[in-house]
């Protein structure tokens, strides 16, 4: 089957800036795709350079197997775009936002009604719909943004960090939205950097940081391979990582260390009889689980955090 998206070795410079230093991505149909990066790694650079929005240096990027540089009006039908900063007519209604740009896809009439009143309920919006956009939450604001992304049924949709600075009812809604989408076989391209909203919601993701994809797969895949075993330890009037065999890496966390280890158990019951010796007050000493900041630590030689 075609990929729903296609990218390869996309390079792109603001000035002396390389923001994107040869991109390889591929986007199966039907997955929700989570694109995980921290702040300035290139995730919005990526998602405009998707929708035709800037252009690449170098590289190809097809989506739908249309080449982006000849065919963008053919994709722009198949595709909903959702960016970062919020475009409505704060004067106007929901609804009567939604109608402009139901009408801008040349959408009309019933029809247009009918997808109007489909798209509010998905993003729970239905019971405000008559109320003037300014006197929305940021929250609600950006779910109406959301709705306008779908009016057009596309069947991948693109959304640049959703949730960013929003309420968390309206971060449910859009989580629902999402997997209701996933469900009726459209495909979600979604960036973020909170680890945990792509562990919650994406079966595959690529983990980008400054500029370039340090890794792309499945999320279990990934886990798997590159989860670091590890255990976190901080202790009141501690400053220095505990030196004890088996410790392979000591990195600074919050106010304590995450400490690379083969065997997290031993380090764990030795840095516990060690630190109950020495009397020092243990504020937390625990396993880690895999998680994608684990692997994004693995692979970059940082948390995701910083
Ligand atoms: P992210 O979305 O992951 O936070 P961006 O794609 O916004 O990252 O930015 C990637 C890099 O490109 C950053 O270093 C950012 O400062 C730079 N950048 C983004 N947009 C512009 C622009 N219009 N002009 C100059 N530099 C930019």
């Amino acid at each position: 089957m075609t990929d729903v998206l296609n990218v390869r070795q996309v390079t792109k410079r603001y000035g002396g800036n390389q923001a994107l230093k040869g991109v390889d991505l591929s986007v199966k149909p039907g997955s929700c795709f989570g694109l995980l990066g921290p702040n300035g790694a290139g995730k919005s650079t990526m998602m405009k350079l998707l929708t035709g929005i800037i252009e690449a240096d170098q590289g190809a990027i097809e989506l739908f197997g249309l080449d982006i540089r000849k065919e963008l009006p053919s994709i722009h039908r198949l595709i909903g775009y959702v960016p970062q900063d919020i475009t409505l007519y704060e004067k106007l209604s929901g609804r009567q936002n939604l109608t402009f740009f139901g009408q801008m896809h040349g959408i009309r009439g019933s029809e247009l009604k009918k997808r109007i009143a489909h798209v509010l309920e998905a993003v729970g919006l239905t019971d405000r719909a008559g109320d003037e956009v300014s006197s929305y939450s940021g929250g609600m604001k950006r779910r109406i943004n959301i709705a306008a992304a779908l009016l057009h049924q596309p069947k991948l949709v693109i959304m640049d960090e959703p949730t960013v600075g929003i309420d968390p009812q309206s971060r449910n809604h859009i989580f629902e939205m999402i997997k209701k989408l996933q469900r009726e076989g459209v495909t979600v391209l979604y960036s973020t950097h909170y680890m945990e909203e792509v562990e919650a919601l994406c079966d595959e993701v690529a983990i980008i940081d400054h500029g370039r994809i340090v890794s792309q797969g499945g999320l279990r895949e990934l886990l798997e391979l590159h989860a670091v075993k590890a255990v976190y330890a901080e202790a009141a009037g501690v400053s220095e990582p505990p030196a004890l065999k088996g410790i392979i890496k000591a990195t600074p966390e919050g106010s304590g260390w995450v400490l690379e280890c083969d065997n997290p158990l031993a380090v764990l019951s030795a840095l516990s009889a060690k630190w109950a010796g020495e009397g020092v007050a243990v504020k937390a000493l625990e396993l880690m689980q895999p998680s994608l900041d684990n692997v994004f630590l693995k692979l970059t030689g940082t948390t995701l955090r910083d």
